[in-house]
């Protein structure tokens, strides 16, 4: 297939471009580069002896993006394109909800004018309201889209919205809505991985910039949590195993709109982050704990098993994989894609 990749030279665009390669889609990457650079996109030619095409374009511009793909053929979507800081969604709601939505609402127009009912959408664990008492892990039928705490988190439960009841209007669209964990890790050259514009607001990239000197300390949000250690436990998932994730969905699509954990089922406090990135790169990281940061909560972990059974997917690399191939990534690329 040709495979559209909405946002596909970002973080995650990146590794899925790599996947589907490897297995002999041709891809079509549409990205606006406001988060990434096309240098990530020369990389993952490098990396599997391909090459992609691509057009600029920001989708949240309907008449430039229909302009720009008009004479282009693709079978399915994988729309990645967003804004994704949380903090940042909170200082500027309008333009995130404005992104974030018109994006996916004019991609499903674009679909529809080119006769492509195949879609494969990237969604996120923030979906999930907070987990009742009892409950370990987060199913897919777990309640979502309640006590989400920032805009960015509402644009992923509203694009999940838009897209079923679309759906429904639209019977022959097959949409598979992947609810993301905590991507981490790179591919395993090294050559491509994550690329954070500023300061760092996730755990990893922040602890990897810790390791290379770049940053004095990890500032760890909050030890008092009801977990072992007190600190935060998330399910960190190999970027690459999350790339495979979309190739089982696009495999596995039907008419209809269905929704996918991709996670590993098992929880890391951030002071076991530390403990391994440390291990990982040989490198002391410094930390203090200071205030839980406002909307976290305390453990989010997958149950990935509807993943399994309906996709044949799980994933397969651990988690001290993934903290090597971040410091790979890391360290063979100390300042990030080359400007
Ligand atoms: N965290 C931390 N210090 C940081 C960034 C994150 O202690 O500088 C913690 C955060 O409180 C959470 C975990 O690390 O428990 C993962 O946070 P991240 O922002 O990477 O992902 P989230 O699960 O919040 O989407």
């Amino acid at each position: 297939m040709r495979i559209l990749l909405a946002g596909g030279a970002g973080y995650i665009g990146s590794h899925v471009a790599v996947a589907l390669l490897d297995v002999g889609h041709d891809v079509l990457v549409v990205d606006d580069y406001s988060n990434s650079t096309p240098a990530s996109l020369d990389r993952v030619e490098r990396i599997t002896g391909r090459s992609i095409d691509v057009v600029e374009a920001d989708l949240a511009d309907l008449p430039a993006s229909r302009a720009e793909l008009s004479g282009e053929r693709f079978d399915a979507v994988i729309h990645l394109a967003g804004l994704k800081a949380v903090g940042e969604s909170v200082t500027e709601p309008s333009r995130y909800y404005r992104t974030n939505l018109s994006s996916t609402l004019n991609l499903l127009d674009i679909m529809r004018e080119h006769a492509v009912s195949k879609l494969v959408f990237s969604s996120s664990a923030t979906v999930y309201s907070p987990a009742a008492e009892g409950v370990e892990n987060l199913d897919e039928s777990q309640p979502s889209g309640l006590g989400i705490t920032n805009p960015y988190g509402w644009t992923k439960a509203m694009n999940e919205q838009i897209i079923r009841d679309v759906q429904r209007s639209r019977p022959g669209l097959q949409a598979a809505l992947l609810r993301y964990f905590n991507p981490i890790g790179a591919h395993p050259s090294g050559l491509i991985g994550e690329d954070p514009a500023g300061i760092p607001n996730n755990l990893l990239p922040y602890v990897a910039q810790v390791a290379i000197g770049r940053r004095d300390r990890l500032a760890v949000f909050g030890d008092q949590y009801p977990t072992p250690d007190g600190t935060g436990v998330r399910d960190y998932i190999h970027v690459m195993d999350l790339a495979e994730g979309h190739l089982a969905a696009l495999q596995h699509l039907e008419p209809g709109v269905d929704t996918f954990n991709l996670g590993t089922g098992e929880g890391h406090s951030v002071l076991d982050v530390v403990r391994m990135f440390s291990d990982a790169s040989g490198k002391d990281i410094p930390y203090e704990i200071v205030a839980p940061r406002p909307g976290d909560v305390a453990r989010a972990v997958a149950d990935p098993s509807k993943a399994r059974k309906r996709l044949g997917w799980q994933a397969t690399r651990s988690f001290a994989e993934a903290c090597q191939d971040a410091w790979r990534w890391q360290s063979q690329n100390p300042g990030g894609y080359p400007i």
